[in-house]
């Protein structure tokens, strides 16, 4: 459905995207991700035809995006950064305004709105000024706006940022919505967004990608380290010692106790390609000392350490 190849765009000396490339199915919501100044941006406006790549080709649905551009335009929705209203209007007067010159056909139009006005919760604001309203209901309605001539593609741009913890939890179930039923591409730096909306990660740096799968997936691109959380009760700097002796064990420690309960839980980590039954290993350790195990878990990479280790060292050029 989207198709990109081999992006180049340079800013002088500043190669904002280098050699980007990937494949989007219809139906897959996908999170854009990386440290301020990576490329997102430069990306999403090549895709979206606003900017014109140095090398490389893209492709929606089978159009390349440089040859015809407006038709490019009526399958996508885009979602800039700032999203582009006029504050002196209405948001009722704007969404069919924006229907207009999208070109919905008149008997449509009515239905349209109000099928969005719902979407996106805009039925208190319809008679507002835009100029007056929040940011966060500013947004939604520059979602409308994306989405007014029912583009199959969805494409944002950082589309919670600047708003409150409320609004933003309000706008990402949105796009929970929204990816039910067409393709998503969302721009952002914040992980926990990728995590609530996403079932797909590209991770870009310096211009680059670094990573594309699922957050599983690339858990497992990144991870030579194994964590358990092992819940014991019993002395815990002798639970300690204990899972320290185990070969592979590179660090253990306490990191809470278990709420009321007697005991703790102990982080045990190790590191290498070797790791064989780390748990197997911890239990029988266990059994062998005389500790009592009240709990034994895997940890999984949770994002922000796949993030970490993938864009270490970055940040603008
Ligand atoms: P952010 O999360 O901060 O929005 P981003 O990942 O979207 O960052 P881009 O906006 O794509 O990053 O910028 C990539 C690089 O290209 C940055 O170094 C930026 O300063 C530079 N850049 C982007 N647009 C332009 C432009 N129009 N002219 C010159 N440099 C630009």
């Amino acid at each position: 459905m989207i198709e990109v190849e081999n992006l180049h765009k340079s800013f002088g000396q500043n190669r904002a995207v280098n050699d980007v490339s990937f494949r989007i199915e219809a139906g897959e919501v996908v999170g854009f991700l990386g440290p301020n100044g990576a490329g997102k941006t430069t990306t999403m406006r090549m895709i979206t035809t606003y900017l014109v790549p140095d090398r490389g080709r893209v492709t929606i649905g089978g159009i390349d995006v440089l040859k015809d551009p407006f038709k490019v335009r009526q399958q996508i929705g885009y979602l800039p950064e700032s999203a582009p209203l006029y504050v002196d209007m209405e948001v009722l007067e704007y969404l069919r305004y924006v229907a207009s010159i999208r070109g919905v056909p008149k008997e449509r139009k009515k239905r349209r709105i109000r099928e969005l006005v719902e979407a996106c919760g805009l039925r208190d604001v319809l008679r507002r000024q835009i100029g007056f309203l929040s940011k966060g209901y500013r947004q939604r309605v520059g979602l409308a706006q994306s989405m007014i001539h029912d583009p199959k593609i969805l494409i944002m741009d950082e589309p919670t940022s600047g708003l409150d913890p409320n609004q933003i939890v309000e706008v990402r179930d949105l796009i929970r919505d929204i990816g039910k039923e067409k393709t998503v591409i969302l721009s952002t730096h914040i992980l926990p967004e990728v995590q609530t909306t996403c079932n797909r990660v590209i991770i870009i740096n310096k211009g680059r990608m670094v990573g594309d799968g699922s957050l599983d997936e690339l858990s497992k691109q990144v991870k030579r380290e194994k964590a358990y959380r092992v819940a014991v009760d019993g002395d815990e700097k002798a639970a300690e010692s204990v899972f320290l002796e185990a070969a592979f064990v590179t660090d253990c420690q306490m990191i809470a106790d278990t709420e009321g309960k007697s005991g703790f839980i102990l982080k045990c980590v190790a590191e290498g390609d070797e790791i064989v039954d780390m748990g197997g290993e911890i239990f029988r350790l266990a059994v062998a000392k005389g500790l009592v195990l009240t709990e034994i878990k895997q940890e999984t990479a949770s994002l922000e350490n796949v993030f970490a280790s993938l864009t270490l060292g970055d940040g603008e050029q």
